[in-house]
């Protein structure tokens, strides 16, 4: 390092330096007051409604139904209907049509999609542009591909369509789970159930117009919205065939519950803990950007989150210095401004739940650094969040907070990383940085967890698989393992 390379890193951030505000028209997305359900190809109206909101300012957006178990049973019986009357039997190759259909629909919207994702989720629009939509339009291309190539993807095991499948996604990436639901169900010739999060319906809702214009059969997808009793219903449902659920571990053991003994195929993708492992010998700076995005990226509402940094302990302090000093550039706000890199927690419920365990961490012991930042006063906010002094047991480094909030802990050798690493209930994610290629294969074969990245972090693909072992669930998404719990083979797996 040069002389005057060192005095710019040591240079404080200029506290008056700002960016001028650079907001992202709203006026693209045409909401509608009210919603019904979308079932067999039309609107159903919904008997009972509810109001969605934008967290960063509490604004009503729309009325939206809760779905009764009547019309959960519509939606079943139309996907039952579409499944037998010609879905299930038409060509391998016109279903791939559809779905490449989609995937371009999906891309020449793009903007619209990411504006009201922004807007009901709170993320940033500068991720759900370049993140959550390029990502879903991938997918759906992405297995429009295998749709026409079931017979080799499994050789010689004669794949064949479970039937109805009944999925239920989060509110941390709505559209994009939903892509990772519809688009493998479809291409293996499955018709859906899908219901998006109480608090984040609208992106599903508007992905039926995408569905109509793609002139996709009726009833092959049917979307009915609602809080968790909708949920139970449509697990609770005789016409489906298969549930496909991604959200929190406890709501996914009670799932498991329900259908011991039904028959029925699940797959769960639950939560994670994961741990970010920084080696002394790994490019600080750039591991100092992993670490952000690894925790920081949709404001840490991430199952495969870095929320647990471990740190060789003969770099903590340069590590420690160099990571505080980054989350003062951090900008929280408006999330439908381009310069926002943390945007609005989810939900008053959420938003408890993080300060609660935040303030477990600090009656515990840990020591809590939050850069200076001004929140908006309207809406759910929560600073950029440090702890360091984190013993393994406290709160902070065994659960799941699903915030902007790092634990920091220390280790001396590879084999106290993993153990560190893998001490924990979850199992889906981690990182490792280091310069050595041996080291990762080293740690990547003793991490137990379903994703490792090494020298990166958040990356991801259609053609990985993700998922998880432990309480983090079971079953695979994304990649050829991503069509497996949607077919049923000869051989009887
Ligand atoms: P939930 O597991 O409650 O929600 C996930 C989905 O399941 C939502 O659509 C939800 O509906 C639905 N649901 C809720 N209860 C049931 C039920 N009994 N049967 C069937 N479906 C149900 O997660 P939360 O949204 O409440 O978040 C709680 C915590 O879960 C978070 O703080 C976070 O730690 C974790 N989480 C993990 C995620 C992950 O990707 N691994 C994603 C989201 C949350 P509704 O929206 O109405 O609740």
């Amino acid at each position: 390092m040069t002389e005057l390379e060192r005095k710019q890193d040591r240079a404080p951030v200029p506290s008056e330096w700002t960016y001028a505000s650079a907001p992202e028209a709203r006026d693209i997305v045409a909401l509608q007051e009210r919603y019904g359900h979308y079932v067999g190809g039309e609107w159903l109206d919904a008997r009972e409604t509810y109001t969605t909101i934008s967290p960063a300012s509490e604004e009503a957006l729309a009325e939206v139904g809760q779905a009764t178990p009547e019309e959960v049973q519509a939606a079943v019986t139309a996907a039952r209907d579409a499944y037998e009357n010609g879905w299930s039997d038409i060509s391998p190759a016109e279903r791939a049509k559809y779905l490449f259909r989609i995937a371009r629909i999906l891309q020449e919207r793009s903007r619209e999609f990411a504006v009201l994702e922004s807007l009901n989720g709170g993320k940033p629009i500068k991720e759900s542009r370049d993140v959550d939509l390029p990502l879903s339009a991938a997918h759906f291309f992405y297995y429009a591909g295998w749709a026409d190539k079931l017979e080799y993807a499994f050789p010689n095991r004669r794949p064949k369509p479970v039937g109805v499948a009944g999925q239920i996604i989060p509110w941390n990436f709505p559209l994009l789970m939903l892509a990772w639901k519809i688009a493998p169900a479809l291409a293996a010739g499955n018709t859906v159930v899908l219901k998006p999060a109480e608090t984040t319906p609208l992106s599903a809702l508007l992905f039926c117009d995408v569905l109509r214009q793609a002139e996709l059969p009726p009833g092959v997808v049917n979307i009915v919205t609602g809080d968790g009793r909708t949920g139970v219903e449509i697990v609770k449902s005789e016409g489906v065939d298969k549930i496909a659920f991604t959200g929190s571990t406890e709501v996914g053991k009670a799932i498991q519950r329900e259908l011991a003994g039904t028959g029925k195929k699940l797959t769960l993708e639950l939560g994670g803990k994961a741990a970010n492992i920084i080696f002394d010998d790994a490019a600080l700076d750039q591991a100092v950007e992993g670490i952000i995005n690894g925790i920081y990226f949709n404001q840490g509402h991430v199952c495969c989150a870095g929320s647990r940094l471990l740190v060789q302990e003969s770099i903590y302090e340069p590590v420690v210095e160099k990571l505080k000093r980054r989350l003062t550039t951090l900008r929280v706000g408006d999330p439908l401004d381009k310069n926002t890199d943390v945007g609005a927690i989810n939900s008053k419920q959420q938003l408890e739940k993080i300060e609660e365990l935040v303030a477990s961490g600090a009656e515990e012991g840990a020591e809590i650094y939050q850069p200076p930042c001004r929140l908006p006063e309207k809406g759910y906010w929560f600073a950029p969040t440090v702890f360091t002094n984190v013993a393994q047991s406290y709160r902070i480094a065994q659960e799941e907070i699903f915030g902007p909030v790092l634990s920091i802990l220390t280790f001396r050798t590879p084999e106290e990383a993993v153990e560190k690493a893998n001490n924990t209930p979850y199992g889906l994610s981690a990182g490792v940085w280091t310069e050595k290629g041996s080291r990762i294969l080293w740690m990547a074969e003793r991490l137990r967890a379903g994703v490792v990245w090494a020298n990166t972090y958040n990356r991801f693909d259609p053609s990985s698989p993700f998922g998880g072992y432990k309480e983090s669930g079971f079953g695979r998404e994304g990649g050829r393992h991503g069509l497996e719990p949607y077919l049923q083979f000869e051989d009887g797996a």
